[in-house]
């Protein structure tokens, strides 16, 4: 899950990161008590989940009352490489003598994490690492003994941090690996990090990527949720606990499996068609799964037909079929289904399809995934 710049913030206070006062806001009023709260000049920046806000304009300073009106009231509904702005972060303006970049990853291949440091911070790191990548410090750390204090220095000295930065750097970096390892981060990212004229340390920006696999123990993710950026149909289908990605095609798929589901996209795109959505529901899906998964299918405008590949080996047939007659009692489905049922109990399933006298325009059974895949995208190109 990836957060947005004032949740990364909140996220980085929780370890003691050095953040700048502020608060979010939703309308040009709520900028206004933010910005009287942190205390003027003020920066109003727009949050999007996408970087180079300051150069597309939804970065500005005010510097009073009227200030902050005049950049909120441009900055809220911006169009920002495509992502609409429909919150504001409002923070005290900071002195920047220096810009620097931080992050935290995992090197999967290295099996450690990996620290990269910049003093060249404030642009995007891929430009660095391509203009000048003796510029980027990249530090392997034992996620066994991980980073102390003595190393983080170190490290700064090393990206060639200037003396009077190096122990505010390195007790972010130290923090910011609290942050990353016991906050569970795919990414933990500061960039600019930078350095005040009064010698203080700080993280001006935040990109934080939350582990989705931690989420089991972290019930205080939940506040980040429905604030993410996800299109209708993915906080439809999250809200039903579904693992479900938007796509731009025509076919609804649903699969048991994320291995199998993402065959489906492929033999859908092979037979020249183009999927709606990833679904997978998993092993052992139910009745009132399969029912929501066609519920969120049947909600996405653009599906003409919908292809149900289940091979079944926890989930069941008759399971699967039950859910299907169900779904269609509880919603009308606007796209024809095409389904192909195999393994546990598929004759059992087939057979509830059957009973159910489903009329052929709203449901076909065939044999082989090749042909379900074909039928649905000939409904879906008819
Ligand atoms: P991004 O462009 O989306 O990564 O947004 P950032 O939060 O990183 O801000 C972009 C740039 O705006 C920074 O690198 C700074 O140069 C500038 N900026 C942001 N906040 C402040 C601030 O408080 N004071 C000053 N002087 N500049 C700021
Ligand atoms: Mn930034």
């Amino acid at each position: 899950m990836d957060l947005f710049e004032y949740q990364g913030k909140q996220y980085f206070a929780r370890y003691d990161i050095p953040i700048s006062r502020g608060g979010p806001a939703d309308t040009v009023d709520e900028a206004v008590a933010e910005a009287n709260n942190a205390g003027y000049p003020v920066v109003v920046k727009a949050q999007v989940q996408v970087g180079g806000r300051g150069k597309a304009g939804g970065i500005k300073l005010a510097d009073n009352e009227a200030e902050v009106r005049e950049h909120a009231g441009n900055i809220l509904g911006m169009d920002i490489k495509g992502h609409v702005v429909k919150r504001l972060w409002i923070e005290q303006a900071s002195d920047i003598d220096e810009e620097y970049y931080a992050s935290y990853t995992l090197d999967r291949a290295a099996k450690q994490h990996l620290l990269m440091l910049s003093a060249e911070g404030g642009v995007e790191i891929e430009a660095v690492a391509e203009s000048n990548p003796d510029a980027i410090v990249k530090l392997h750390i034992n996620p066994v003994d991980g980073i102390d204090v003595a190393t983080a220095r170190q490290a700064c000295v090393d990206a060639k941090l200037p003396e009077r930065a190096l122990d505010g750097a390195a007790d972010i970096l130290v923090k910011l690996y609290r942050c990353f390892t016991e906050g569970d981060c795919d990414l933990a990212e500061i960039n600019p990090l930078i350095l005040k004229p009064t010698g203080e340390v700080h993280a001006l920006d935040a990109k934080v990527t939350l582990d989705g696999s931690a989420e089991f123990r972290h019930p205080e993710w939940d506040a980040f949720r429905g604030l993410t950026e996800m299109d209708d149909r993915e906080e439809m289908a999250a809200e039903k606990g579904l693992q479900y990605i938007g796509l731009d095609g025509s076919v609804g798929i649903i699969a048991n499996g994320a291995g199998l589901a993402m065959s489906t996209l492929d033999v859908v795109n092979q037979v020249g068609g183009a999927a709606s959505n990833f679904l997978d529901i998993g092993g052992g899906a139910n009745a009132d799964v399969m029912a929501g998964a066609l519920e969120v299918i049947n909600f996405d405008e653009s599906v003409k037909s919908i292809f149900i590949n289940i091979f079944g080996g926890i989930t069941r047939g008759e399971e699967v079929a039950k859910g299907i007659v169900e779904a269609l009692g509880r919603v009308d489905l606007k796209a024809p289904i095409v389904i192909r049922l195999d393994g546990t109990n598929a004759e059992e399933g087939r057979q509830i399809l059957l009973d159910a006298g489903i009329p052929e325009s709203k449901l076909r059974s065939e044999p082989t995934m090749l042909d379900a895949a074909r039928a649905a995208v000939a409904l879906a190109n008819a």
